[in-house]
């Protein structure tokens, strides 16, 4: 298990990290949300001794983060890390043996991986001659060649293609079923949703909202009415229990107070044209995010 206990970082008189406490089981993909500067390259670049908290400790399976648990610990950094002038192969055996690897499991390990993202072809090609989304996959077989117990990806998604979200996706996924812990942070709603049954938002270096992803919805109270109809919805907006309302392409999205309030949209449509789709549904996390943190999220 990773513990976060009471950790607060300061940099001078600003505070990037404020008293936080995070509990993430092994073998569990967990989501780090919050806005830009919420602090999550800060807890993250703690959780691997690259900075030392001002105050508080991180431990993993009862241990302090150090030099010597650096090994069990595999980061895909935000920024670019690799070495430009490198080939592939070049960068991935360095890597691969300042993690204590042979040589050898070090070929088997890449070529596994480079045929797994499709990317055979890119072995003996320097870095600096690769796409983004390509540096970002070898970015990514940097993190894990070694098999760390503990995987931290810092908006692993970003500037990838659909195909190779999708590729990267069931990576982690296949990494959880081998018991690999992996904490993620993402400004993508709709990936953190997919991926991870537990997750902390993130708001000026304080956790705002944390927990069962499924809890979360369920607390939260607000739902939100799905309508889409052959006639002019926008007056759906003024019914009892409407809070906020969003027009689509086809029709409107309601949060509701409460689930009753649905009942009266749904008497408010009767009688008035086709109704193609009536639905209530859980709050998305998106609308969660921008309630606790106040500002819109891509
Ligand atoms: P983003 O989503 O933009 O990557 P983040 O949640 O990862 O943001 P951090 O990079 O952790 O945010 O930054 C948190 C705050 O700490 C920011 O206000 C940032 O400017 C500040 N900060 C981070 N590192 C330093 C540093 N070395 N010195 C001073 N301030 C810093």
């Amino acid at each position: 298990m990773l513990t976060i206990n009471e950790v607060r970082k300061k940099f001078g008189v600003f505070t990037a990290v404020d008293g936080l406490n995070l509990e993430i089981p092994s073998g569990e993909i967990f989501g780090l949300l919050g806005a830009n500067g919420a602090g999550k390259t800060t807890t993250f670049r703690m959780i691997l001794g690259l900075l030392t908290p001002t105050e508080g400790s991180i431990t993993w399976n009862g241990k302090e983060i150090s030099y010597e648990t650096s090994d069990v610990v595999g980061y895909l950094p935000e920024e670019r890390g690799l070495y430009p002038k490198l080939t592939v192969r070049e960068q991935l055996i360095y890597l691969g043996q300042l993690r204590g690897m042979s040589r050898s499991l070090i070929q088997e390990q890449t070529e596994n991986w480079l045929k797994r993202f499709g990317a055979d072809e890119y072995l003996n090609k320097k870095v600096e001659s690769l796409s983004k989304g390509n540096q970002q996959k070898i970015q990514f077989i940097a993190a894990v060649i070694h098999r760390p117990e503990l995987l931290i990806l810092d908006e692993p998604f970003s500037g990838l293609d659909p195909v190779n979200v999708e590729l990267l996706k069931n990576a982690v996924h296949e990494l959880k079923k081998e018991g690999t812990t992996i904490v993620f942070s993402s400004h993508r709603m709709e990936h953190v949703e997919e991926l991870c049954e537990h997750l902390c938002i993130m708001h000026k270096g304080r956790s705002v909202v944390q927990g069962n992803l499924k809890d979360i919805k369920r607390s939260f109270g607000k739902k939100n009415v799905s309508v889409k109809a052959d006639f002019d919805l926008s007056y759906l907006k003024d019914t009892n229990g409407v809070v906020k309302h969003r027009l689509t392409a086809d029709g409107i999205i309601l949060q509701v107070e409460r689930e009753e309030a649905a009942n009266e949209l749904f008497l408010a449509i009767q009688s008035k044209g086709f109704v193609r789709k009536f639905e209530l549904e859980e709050p998305s996390l998106n609308d969660i995010f921008i309630e606790k943190v106040g500002v819109v999220h891509e």
